[in-house]
C-alpha cells in the first residue's frame, strides 16, 4: 500500500486514515508462516501544526515454529507503530524521522520492518516446553523417551543450562 502524502505535508490539520490488509512480498522470518488473509493494518497519518505523524497497528495470525521442540503452533500478533514523517531532511543524521521521498509513503514495507524489529528472537510453544531429547530426538512433551534415564543427572543439569 502506497499512500500519497503531498496534501498532508502541505496542509496543517489534515488527516488521512487507512485500513487495509496485505501479504508481504517476503517472509517475515523463517519461523513464521502467515495465515490468510495476511497482515491487517489500520491507523492514521495527521499533520498537527506542521508535524506529520503516523500511528497505527498491525495484526495477524501465523503458524510459528517452537525453537525447542520444532512443532508448529498458532499465534496471534499485534504490533503498534508510531513514526514522525518528513518530506525532506536537512540533517540526515536524524534517525527519529522517516523521510518520505516524493511524498509517497510505502506503508506496507515500513510496517513489515516494524514487525520484524518487534519479533522475539525465538518462539516457545509453551514456557514449559520440554523440547527434543538430545540423543534420540523424541519430542519430550509427548512423554519421556527410553534413553532419558541413562543421562547422568549432572549432564542433564548442564543441558538444561545450555537450553536456557
Ligand atoms: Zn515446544
Ligand atoms: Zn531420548
Amino acid at each position: 500500500m502506497n499512500i500519497q502524502l503531498e496534501q498532508i505535508f502541505n496542509l496543517e490539520g489534515s488527516k488521512k486514515e487507512f485500513d487495509f490488509c496485505f501479504e508481504p512480498e517476503y517472509s517475515l522470518s523463517d519461523d513464521i508462516s502467515l495465515d490468510a488473509p495476511g497482515i491487517a493494518v489500520s491507523g492514521k497519518i495527521e499533520n498537527n501544526t506542521g508535524i506529520v505523524s503516523l500511528s497505527g497497528k498491525a495484526e495477524f495470525s501465523a503458524t510459528v515454529v517452537c525453537s525447542r521442540c520444532a512443532e508448529g503452533f498458532k499465534k496471534d500478533f499485534q504490533v503498534e507503530f508510531h513514526h514522525l514523517l518528513v518530506n525532506n531532511l536537512e540533517n540526515d543524521d536524524n534517525d527519529d524521522y522517516i523521510v518520505v521521498e516524493d511524498s509517497v509513503l510505502r506503508l506496507s514495507s515500513l510496517v513489515c520492518e516494524d514487525i520484524i524489529f518487534s519479533l522475539p528472537l525465538r518462539f516457545l510453544c509453551d514456557e514449559e516446553c520440554k523440547g527434543l531429547c538430545s540423543r534420540c530426538g523424541k519430542n519430550l512433551n509427548s512423554g519421556p523417551c527410553d534413553c532419558k534415564k541413562e543421562v547422568d543427572p549432572r549432564m542433564a543439569a548442564l543441558l538444561q543450562l545450555l537450553d536456557d
